[in-house]
């Protein structure tokens, strides 16, 4: 996680300890405080995952179908 920077304090702030504007709380300086600085590789779901989730459900469908149809 990237820490805030100050440069004319010269100092690494807290992210909870800068203002809500992202300021220094001392000097009133906009420190860097950016979340997305460091966007987080995205989890791509391949599109067979959900070819197997959706056989998946169609089998167990099936097999419940077939289930209640023993019962008769
Ligand atoms: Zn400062």
């Amino acid at each position: 996680m990237a820490v805030p920077w100050c440069e004319p304090c010269d100092r690494f702030w807290n992210p909870g300890s800068v203002t809500e504007e992202g300021e220094c709380p001392t000097c009133g300086t906009p420190v860097e405080t950016p979340p997305e600085a460091e966007p987080l590789p995205r989890q791509k779901v391949p599109w067979h995952f959900w070819v197997a989730i959706t056989a998946a459900g169609i089998y167990l469908a099936w097999r419940a179908i077939q289930g209640i149809g023993l019962l008769f």
